[in-house]
């Protein structure tokens, strides 16, 4: 016995030496050592409890709630509820949850607890609570800056894609897929995917895809180019590395729709071209209009002081003189009238005085007059039977007639057949004026009845014209709700059209024609 005892306080020695250094072990862990009850009564705590969370190991000990009373209201509902749940099916199990510190701070725990258990009832729990905080808050950082570059990404006008060095899609964001259409990224995990479903929108596919392959070439490089694609839209792309300490790890993609932009531009364009041109034709207006107003002046002067020299010398003024004199006048009284009238029209103030106007009056007097001022042209005015009334202003009316027969007479310069001819059809009133004259090149024929237009006959002609008369025309027809057109084969003629709502057919009274 004597011999043993020395043995077994080396053994009752040995193993408080063995409990000493598991307390030191299980003190010196970084995270909270426990035991506790089914009903989460602690039975132990290892000291790091006190170091954590700042309460007395006794506290934890001695009160009976300890755990539940110092969790985070946020946590209490459901914390203890799904641990309870967990040993009542002796299952072991790990969750995370916030507790109070004794100085108020909020503390998050990794709790790794094990149920030990006799004839299926928990009968102790055994658990490690590690102080999570710091993990915690960096992944709350984390998670708050992924979401800040998600929402930045997707409020960004462009469309941004992320490739890294082998092709895979990183990153992409809403408006991407809105400009290319995609509508789910997840079958097109890399970009060679993505580029044969773009390929199809492509303009020209070639420099598109050229320029990938060379910056997969040249990773280092950043590039810029426009992209036109098949549905009108125009994109820039823009497109540089992206670095990781000091490596490039992949390529950002970025798409600006720029149609907008480019129509703007086009349209710009345009308009000064626009404005350009009217200056133009501004300039080559007034050289004209200088021009056509001074030449009846010279003949004009010469008649007038013929006529002075003879009543100087007491002798009879030839009557000849005197209506060379008036034609001139004539001549800067219609340009001027057409240059009022043109500015009437202009401002929308051309007024109309209207009556019931025969039409077969209005060419029978105007053939008459044509007949005499030009003797070398062969007038021939065809009439129906019935007289062909339109509400109108008469003066006006006659005036478009007269400048349709002036311009016969002017662009058949070697004379030749001027038909007038008045019909009705379909409740409209047509009136056409025809010459065997120049013609109008066909290219040109739609922009006759525009103001200053002369076309490329007119020069040839040898007669001037401001390029007012059939402007005016136009406007006075279509105040009276009809149409003026031309038919035209250059060398061979031209037919001017007039059609006038009828207002009245009625029995001739003058014989025809
Ligand atoms: P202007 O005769 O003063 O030039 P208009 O407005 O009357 O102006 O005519 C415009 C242009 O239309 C003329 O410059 C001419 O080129 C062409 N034109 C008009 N009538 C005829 C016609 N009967 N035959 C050939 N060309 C014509």
């Amino acid at each position: 016995m004597a011999q043993r005892e020395p043995g077994l306080a080396a053994g009752v020695k040995a193993v408080l030496h063995s409990r000493r250094g598991h307390a030191a072990l299980v003190d010196n862990i970084d995270g909270i050592v426990w035991e506790a009850d089914p009903s989460f009564r602690f039975v132990f705590v290892s000291k790091q409890a006190e170091r954590l969370l700042g309460y007395p190991v006794e506290r934890w000990l001695e009160e009976p709630q300890f755990w539940v009373d110092h969790l985070h209201p946020d946590d209490r509902h459901w914390a203890p509820d799904f641990c309870l749940s967990a040993v009542q099916q002796c299952l072991p199990h790990e969750f995370e949850y916030r507790m109070l510190a004794a100085d108020g701070r909020t503390v998050w725990l990794r709790d790794i607890v094990t149920v030990h258990s006799e004839e299926g009832r928990a009968r102790r729990l055994h658990g490690i609570m590690v102080d999570v905080t710091e993990q915690r808050s960096a992944q709350e950082r984390l998670e708050q800056t992924v979401s800040l570059l998600e929402a930045t990404l997707d409020s960004t006008a462009d469309g941004l894609l992320v490739v890294d060095r082998d092709g895979r899609i990183t990153a992409h964001n809403r408006q991407f897929k809105r400009l290319w259409g995609v509508t789910s990224m997840h079958d097109c995990p890399h970009d060679s995917m993505l580029l044969d479903k773009v390929r199809g929108q492509l303009k020209d596919p070639e420099p598109f895809f050229a320029r990938i392959k060379a910056l997969y070439e040249s990773p280092e490089q950043e590039s810029f180019d426009i992209i036109e694609l098949k549905d009108g839209r125009v994109l820039e792309r823009y497109s540089l590395p992206q670095w990781r300490r000091g490596l490039i790890t992949g390529r950002v993609w970025s798409f600006r729709d720029i149609t907008d932009r480019v129509r703007a531009g086009r349209v710009q364009a345009r308009l000064l071209e626009e404005a350009h041109e009217a200056v133009r034709v501004r300039d080559d207006f007034l050289s004209i209009a200088a021009h056509e107003l001074k030449t009846p002046l010279t003949p004009l002067r010469l008649q007038l002081e013929l006529m002075k020299r003879s009543m100087t010398a007491q002798e009879p003024v030839p009557e000849e003189r005197v209506e060379k004199a008036l034609a001139q006048v004539h001549r800067l009284s219609t340009l001027i009238n057409d240059l009022v009238d043109a500015t009437s029209v202009e401002a929308g103030r051309l007024k109309l005085r209207r009556a019931p106007v025969s039409l077969l009056e209005l060419a029978r007097e105007a053939c008459s007059d044509f007949r005499s001022i030009s003797p070398e042209h062969a007038f021939t005015c065809e009439l129906p039977p019935e007289d062909i009334v339109v509400l109108g202003d008469r003066d006006r009316l006659f005036q478009v007639l007269a400048n349709l027969l002036e311009n016969a007479i002017k662009y058949s310069p070697l004379g030749g057949a001027v038909r007038v001819a008045v019909s009705n059809a379909q409740d409209a009133a047509v009136l056409t004026v025809t010459d065997a004259g120049m013609g109008i090149p066909r290219e040109e024929q739609t922009r006759l009845f525009e103001r200053f237009f002369r076309a490329r006959n007119a020069p040839v002609s040898g007669f001037g014209g401001l390029g007012l008369g059939l402007y005016i025309c136009r406007d006075i027809i279509e105040r009276h709700d009809g149409h003026i057109w031309v038919e035209s084969e250059l060398g061979l003629g031209s037919t001017f059209h007039v059609s006038l709502p009828v207002m009245a057919l009625r029995p001739q009274q003058d014989s025809p024609e």
